[in-house]
């Protein structure tokens, strides 16, 4: 049995307007694990980030999924560090799950399938590299496991939420390969990774976008 459950109206903006608020409301916190452990940069990025799809949002005044989408990941294409052209061409992939509709739960699964390869063409992160793709990996594996035994769609995403949360608090025990990160090794021992923390974000503003229940984010410190 396969999901084929087309995700509620509004799940597109509901998404990243959730993608917003959790992120800027944790950039702090982002920023403070990026000093303990990487560069600094991070907070700063994020913010620039969302402060730029939120003057898109006012110029372009999206209406469907794939629009709002596209504020998102224009945003990101106008940061830089490491973080800025990889979340946004992931964000450009997952605008690419639906065009005037939302997406459904399969096709959402297999735009954030298709952003973690990207990100992983362009980073050349393995899975346990300590970035966000320890986060991503887990949810994408979880959310096509649930597609395919046809789970609803806000049980799918709350399990692809909870892999991805515990894969990123789990990243405090690994060593950096990968970004700035990299440079300061065992230092960062302890250290949950900002962007894998980031990406769980992310995967449960999705979740809230369809079951309306608060993402948690105390984890993040
Ligand atoms: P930088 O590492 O250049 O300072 P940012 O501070 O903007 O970049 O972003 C840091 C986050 O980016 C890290 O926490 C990590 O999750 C992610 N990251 C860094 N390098 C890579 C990479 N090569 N592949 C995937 N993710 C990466
Ligand atoms: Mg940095």
């Amino acid at each position: 049995m396969t999901s084929n459950e087309t995700l509620p109206d509004g799940f597109g903006r509901d998404f990243l307007r959730g993608v917003q608020k959790h992120l800027g409301g944790a950039a702090d916190a982002l920023g403070d694990l990026d000093r303990r452990a990487g560069d600094g940069d991070f907070g700063t990025n994020v913010r620039t980030a969302l402060k730029l799809a939120t003057s898109n949002i006012e110029t372009d005044d999206p209406a469907t999924y794939r629009q709002w989408g596209t504020t998102m990941y224009m945003g990101w294409l106008g940061v830089g560090g490491t973080s800025g052209p990889l979340f946004g061409m992931f964000f450009r992939d997952l605008a690419k799950a639906a065009d005037d509709g939302e997406p459904t739960l399969a096709q959402f699964a297999e735009a954030l399938a298709a952003g973690q390869a990207t990100i992983q063409k362009y980073g050349e992160a393995e899975v346990g590299d300590k970035t966000m793709v320890d986060a991503l990996d887990p949810a994408v594996t979880a959310l096509r496991t649930a597609v395919e035994s046809g789970t609803p769609a806000g049980e799918a995403l709350a399990g692809a939420e909870k892999a991805a949360v515990e894969a990123a608090r789990a990243t405090a025990e690994t060593t950096a390969r990968r970004g700035r990160a990299s440079y300061v090794g065992d230092v960062a021992k302890g250290v949950i990774d900002p962007g894998a923390a980031a990406m769980a974000l992310v995967i449960g503003a999705a979740r809230a976008a369809v079951d309306g229940e608060e993402v948690e984010t105390a984890w993040i410190g």
